[in-house]
């Protein structure tokens, strides 16, 4: 069993049905967490009988660096598993900190039209310690300290959600990462009955939303969920959110030009969002191969931002990370694929 996938209280079990202390167990995660120790044999503290015991009952399996891409202010990983599926995770070095976003699943079935992961069909959901590590190991061999995590790489997080949760409750604890639930954003394409529960849970953190249209019937056309989950209902489940949480709830939107882009969808999303907290973040699509999608123009963008500001939305212009660094979700992944056959070797 991989350590990196218990929570603390699971930790703490553990030492209590192998007859050791659970007071020892603020050591181990602090060993894990923040001094990152390569081996549970170098865990301080600790006496050494209970890290050869740990040591011979628990691995420390982290991804495998497959390839990675930079450019000034975002570096992309792609990362294989044990079982040599391929994810991927991209740091963004932004003014307020080290921002990191990471897959939840290895593939995605939600088949978003504008997204190159929903060309790759889920193959299976990550474990918690696969959540982990990918934090982990970027830490370690970047040398820097992530102070926000982002759930927006490839994957729906709420199709994942009990270890999306465990995730969270690691990443939380103050022994752990120390992150607060403001510094780890969830984005979900709109799996209703999960946001409720995400609302609801100890260990929740922000909740972004990919909206991406104001109206069904734009929505349904790029994003299938919405044929289960209309706006209407999705809405909902954000404002109960918002009351729960008492945090703003943030919705992307990937301005595609001619699609979602009209002035008309921009007043409809005003008038959908009202008074209530919600932040919209506007999004320059990252043009990716074969989708049959464009960037909406600079000019379409700024009159869109502008009937939104009238309307006192709050509301913010994404800048463009990562197109040099192929940071559209599945991209690098889908470039490693391609250059991997053999007639391309
Ligand atoms: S946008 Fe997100 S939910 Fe939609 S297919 Fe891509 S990875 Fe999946």
């Amino acid at each position: 069993m991989n350590i990196y996938g218990l929570t603390f209280s699971q930790l703490e079990k553990y030492l209590l049905q192998t007859g050791e202390k659970p007071s020892k167990a603020p050591f181990i995660y602090k060993g894990l967490y923040q001094q990152q120790v390569d081996s549970l044999l170098e865990l301080p503290a600790i006496r050494q009988s209970l890290k050869e015991k740990l040591h011979a009952v628990f691995t420390m399996e982290q991804p495998r660096l497959l390839a990675q891409t930079e450019s000034a202010d975002t570096v992309k990983f792609l990362f294989a598993l044990q079982d040599n599926s391929l994810i991927e995770a991209v740091l963004m070095r932004q003014n307020y900190g080290n921002s990191l976003c990471i897959s939840s699943q290895v593939g995605c079935n939600m088949a978003c039209a504008f997204c190159q992961s929903g060309r790759f069909k889920k193959v299976r959901s990550l474990q918690p310690e696969e959540l982990v590590t990918q934090v982990l190991f970027i830490q370690k061999h970047l040398q820097l300290k992530i102070s926000n995590i982002v759930l927006m790489g490839i994957g729906e997080p709420f199709d994942n959600y009990d270890n999306v949760m465990r995730f969270l409750e690691i990443v939380q604890h103050p022994h752990g990462l120390a992150l607060g639930p403001r510094h780890i954003t969830v984005s979900t394409c709109g799996l209703v009955p999960q946001i409720l529960q995400y609302a609801a849970h100890p260990a929740h953190g922000l909740l972004a939303i990919s909206l991406h249209a104001p109206d069904d019937e734009t929505r349904s056309r790029l994003m299938t969920i919405n044929r289960r989950y209309p706006v209407a209902q999705l809405m909902d489940a954000a404002r109960t959110c918002i009351r729960q949480t008492g945090k703003k709830v943030m919705l992307e939107y990937v301005m595609l030009q001619g699609i979602n882009d009209h002035p008309w969808q921009a007043q409809l999303l005003a008038d959908l969002i009202g008074t209530d907290d919600f932040h919209v973040n506007l999004i320059p699509y990252n043009e990716t191969q074969n989708l049959g999608f464009t960037q909406s123009s600079r000019e379409r963008i700024l009159a869109f931002y502008d009937i939104l500001k009238k309307n006192k939305i709050t509301v913010t212009m994404r800048r463009e990370f990562g197109s040099s660094v192929k940071a559209a979700c599945g991209q690098l992944r889908a470039d490693y694929e391609q250059s991997s056959k053999p007639e391309n070797r």
